[in-house]
This record gives C-alpha cells, sequence and structure tokens, in this order.
C-alpha cells in the first residue's frame, strides 16, 4: 500500500513506523506526515497521541473528528515549507463533492520526548 502522505513510498516504510512507535518519529515534518496518514486512514488515537496535552481536542470533540474525516475522501498532501519546529502544508480533500484545502502553518514542539503537534499559527 502507498503511504498516504507520499505515493512514492510504501506505507510499510513511511508512516506505519510512526503510528507503530511514535518515538521513531525525527522530525516535524515526520510528524506532520504521520497525522495526515492517521487522518487518511482514521487512526483517531495516534491523532490524540501525537497532539500536545495543552491543545489535545476532547473526548466528544475526538468523536466528532472521527465521523469527519471518515466522511470525506482525502486527496494528497503538499509540504510547502518546513524548519525545525513548524511546516506549512495544504491538505487537499473532497466534501460533498467539492474538492476543500486546508492550508495550515502549524506549530510543533516535544513532549514526552516526541514530537507533538502544538497548534496552527
Ligand atoms: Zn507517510
Amino acid at each position: 500500500m502507498q503511504c498516504p502522505c507520499n505515493p512514492n513510498k510504501k506505507y510499510s516504510d513511511c508512516c506505519q513506523k510512526a503510528h507503530k512507535n511514535i518515538l521513531s518519529i525525527n522530525t516535524a515534518e515526520e510528524l506532520m506526515r504521520s497525522r495526515y496518514s492517521a487522518f487518511v486512514l482514521a487512526d483517531i488515537n495516534y491523532l490524540q497521541q501525537s497532539h500536545h496535552s495543552s491543545t489535545r481536542p476532547s473526548n466528544k470533540e475526538k468523536k466528532e473528528i472521527l465521523k469527519w474525516t471518515k466522511s470525506v475522501q482525502w486527496i494528497k498532501l503538499e509540504i510547502l515549507n518546513s524548519t525545525t519546529n513548524t511546516v506549512e502544508f495544504k491538505a487537499y480533500f473532497m466534501e460533498s463533492g467539492i474538492v476543500d484545502i486546508i492550508h495550515e502553518n502549524s506549530l510543533f514542539n516535544k513532549e514526552n520526548n516526541h514530537w507533538v503537534y502544538l497548534k496552527a499559527y
């Protein structure tokens, strides 16, 4: 299976490693890619694990996120820019037959010795 974050890579050589062990991630960009793939695969527990505890969605929000990500068709991820602790990306998806894009500058941080998503900035 292709990796959702990059069609040129196998899932087993890319984000699956992160999904099995978040400590295997070395950079903010890898963490961001693994979160995109987790949205595609509706891996809500990984989405929670890779979120900073101070900004992590509540259990109610978690259910809504899961419902939403299962309801859309993810198309692709584009990384526009990345630094040590930031990533600018575009995530393309189709919702109700219409293509939509999430364009975000994300901030990442380390918590419990691994990278986590902090917030958009
Ligand atoms: Zn990947």
